[in-house]
């Protein structure tokens, strides 16, 4: 599909099969005064919009190091991963990062500036990603990390990292690191293409 194509930017859309309001089943059209397929309960009316999620996490550094978790659930299971995780109803960005940290690897951060905002249209998500200073080396792995691990930063795996917004946020971090001053990043992924 050609970027310039209108559908590029449109992928499927979550499934969602009965009405949360009356639990009629859905059907998919365009409302009308609308331009884009939505899920439409023709029982009660209801319109079911559909919007992107926020993905939240951080860059933990302890010295030289980098924190990463091993993934203990799918997708990439046994794969390398910052913490990070969907954002919850009623957080801030910031709160939603430090929980998943928590609940990922079991560290003491001091979570600082933004280093990534990652626009993920092909999944329908946006990845932000906040450095974060480690404040002591324990750990305290939850059920969805196999192990949480302290890498140099030139043994990275890089091979066996989860997802390209992890291993892009990395590079973003190590190139900006002899400067010592980390801006924010932005940019777009396109996971349907490699590299
Ligand atoms: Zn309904």
């Amino acid at each position: 599909m050609n970027p310039s194509d209108p559908a590029f930017y449109h992928p499927a859309p979550r499934t969602q099969k009965f009405c949360s309001q009356c639990g009629h089943t859905l059907t998919r059209e365009i409302p009308p005064d609308d331009t884009r397929m939505r899920d439409l309960c023709t029982h009660c009316g209801a319109v079911h919009y559909q919007n992107p999620r926020n993905v939240v996490g951080i860059v933990p550094i302890w010295g030289e190091q980098v924190l990463l978790c091993r993934r203990a659930i799918e997708p990439r299971y046994g794969k390398w991963t910052l913490p990070a995780g969907f954002m919850e109803l009623g957080e801030t960005t910031e709160q939603g990062a430090a929980r998943e940290n928590q609940e990922e690897s079991g560290a003491r951060v001091q979570i600082q500036s933004l280093l990534t905002i990652i626009d993920v249209p092909s999944v329908n998500q946006v990845h932000l990603y906040y450095l974060a200073d480690v404040l002591g080396p324990e750990l305290a792995p939850g059920p969805e990390t196999i192990e949480a691990a302290f890498f140099d930063f030139a043994d990275i795996p890089w091979d066996e990292l989860a997802f390209r917004t992890v291993s892009t946020t990395l590079q973003h971090y190590l190139q900006d690191r002899p400067q010592g001053r980390f801006p924010t990043h932005h940019y777009a992924i396109d996971l349907r293409f490699p590299g």
